[in-house]
């Protein structure tokens, strides 16, 4: 898992405990991106998963249901 740095602004919140991880809508990739890492038996940070922090947090939280590409151009606008 990466450590907390704020997709959108970058902001290193690792020592506060503002924000969090939010999962995106997996796209077809992403489902790839599973099913390869549970044959290889391996954990690593999910393509479709990204950090906010605190300022961040509740706007990325609101565009969960989307896949973090679609998320991802409606928060950093
Ligand atoms: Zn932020």
């Amino acid at each position: 898992m990466k450590p907390p740095i704020c997709c959108i602004c970058d902001k290193d919140f690792r020592n506060s405990d503002e924000g969090g991880l939010i999962y995106f809508k997996r796209r077809p990739s992403d489902e790839e991106w599973e099913r390869m890492m549970e044959e290889k038996g391996m954990v690593g940070h999910p393509p479709y998963a990204c950090w906010f922090c605190g300022q961040h947090f509740e706007r990325a939280k609101s565009l969960e249901h989307l896949t973090i590409d679609e998320a991802m151009k409606i928060l950093k606008k």
